[in-house]
């Protein structure tokens, strides 16, 4: 079935996805949320049917193994990313409460008043706004690196300075998938005793993401944009600032000892996860990194780097196009708008094809405030795209243009 390390048969791996055998879908939008392969929702499936129970908690065997997947998930990620401490994996819900679980435990207990927060223009909200709540508490001034208008970053170096505590920047933009050169952007924070911070929920997903070589402190990701599903992600962390950091959120489970007056803290990683975890979507996202890791993350980024080449190739040909960003590194995002059409319109038209594309600010306002537009449409790939459903797109955009004439 998939036997391919060398290159990816689209046609076939999307059999792998239930969803296109029940719907005539062309799906533009992953950058959103990815597909979910069959393999992820049998083993959600297989939990919940056959060894249900919490984790962590009692000696009867169902728990004894669900706690033993739950924890031999984590151990796949951290394979997946080049790391040798498991207990530098965090289970959170997603990307959003990675960077929020760093913004209450370690930066409103490590910065003061002026001190310096440093992220770039091209953030998602969830790397910007977790932020801003934390500078407000603390009076620490959030700092932009900003960005060019062909999408990539400018000059990172200027805006680092001795009061820069913190830097977060997104490994790959979700608008418009330009790879930034984050080994500079670690260097920098290095050379200027910063913590280094990277949102990942664009490049984990898409190509091979080396945690050790990359040396960062913290990293950030979403299970449900790697086919995984939907309410779990993940936060790592150097093990030695997760040992200093106070817990994020208090409860069972993240405890050693509960007195009525004060308690103690379990080891990390379980310290900052309180409560009942995300046990059947964190187990689904370990058959998701299987798939991922059969299909080959080297091959899917190639394979994506092609798909992308040809729609922007095919998109030029479109009268009155803007695509907005052209970086040299880049992966399967692209952004754009069509003269006169709203992007709205754009993406209710070509639904009439049963074609899923995006439009709207990609939860990037800032972005398109420099781009001075309100709104763009995107499509995003993943390796079950195929060449034809960019030929389907374009006509179909073609459609909306004469629609609007
Ligand atoms: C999707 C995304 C997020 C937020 O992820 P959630 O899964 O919604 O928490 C953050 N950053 C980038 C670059 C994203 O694409």
């Amino acid at each position: 079935m998939i036997n391919t390390k060398s290159s990816i048969d689209p046609n076939e791996l999307r059999k792998l996805f239930p969803i296109f055998a029940k719907r005539s879908l062309v799906y533009l939008d992953s950058a959103a949320t990815s597909q979910k392969p069959e393999i992820v929702i049998s083993t959600v499936k297989k939990f919940y049917d056959e060894y249900n129970s919490n984790v962590h908690r009692s000696i009867y065997d169902i728990s004894q193994e669900a706690t033993e997947a739950y924890e031999i998930a984590r151990e796949k990620i951290a394979k997946f990313l080049n790391i040798d401490k498991v207990n530098s994996i965090i289970f959170t819900k997603g990307t959003t409460e990675s960077i929020n679980l760093i913004a209450y435990s370690w930066v409103r207990h490590n910065l003061q008043k002026d001190d310096e927060i440093l992220i770039t223009e091209m953030e998602h909200h969830s790397n910007i706004v977790p932020w801003q709540l934390a500078c407000k508490d603390i009076g620490a001034k959030l700092k932009i690196i900003p960005f060019e208008m062909d999408g990539t970053l400018s000059n990172p170096e200027k805006y680092f300075s001795k009061k820069t505590k913190l830097v977060s920047v997104t490994h790959q933009s979700n608008v418009f998938g330009t790879i930034n050169d984050i080994d500079k952007i670690i260097t920098l924070a290095k050379k200027y005793n910063a913590i280094s911070v990277i949102d990942a929920a664009q490049s984990v997903p898409h190509f091979p993401v080396d945690v050790k070589a990359l040396d960062c402190d913290f990293l950030a990701f979403s299970g449900h944009k790697m086919l995984g599903p939907t309410g779990v992600g993940v936060l790592y962390g150097k093990p030695e600032l997760l040992e200093k950091m106070n817990p994020f959120l208090g409860g069972g489970e993240m405890i050693r000892s509960v007195k009525l007056n004060e308690s103690t803290w379990n080891d990390i990683p379980w310290k900052f996860e309180a409560g009942t975890p995300n046990i059947a979507q964190a187990i689904g996202l370990g058959a998701a990194i299987d798939l991922l890791n059969q299909i080959g993350m080297k091959e899917i980024h190639n394979y994506e780097k092609k798909i992308t080449d040809y729609t922007i190739n095919s998109l030029k040909e479109i009268d009155g196009i803007k695509i907005y960003g052209n970086a040299p590194n880049r992966g399967g995002v692209i952004t754009f708008n069509i003269d006169n059409i709203h992007s709205h319109d754009l993406a209710q038209i070509v639904n009439n094809d049963k074609i899923a594309i995006r439009a709207g600010h990609h939860c990037a306002q800032p972005i398109m405030n420099k781009l001075n537009v309100s709104s763009t449409a995107r499509v995003s790939f993943y390796f079950y795209n195929t060449f034809d459903e960019i030929d389907l797109l374009c006509n179909s955009l073609k459609k909306a243009i004469n629609l609007f004439k």
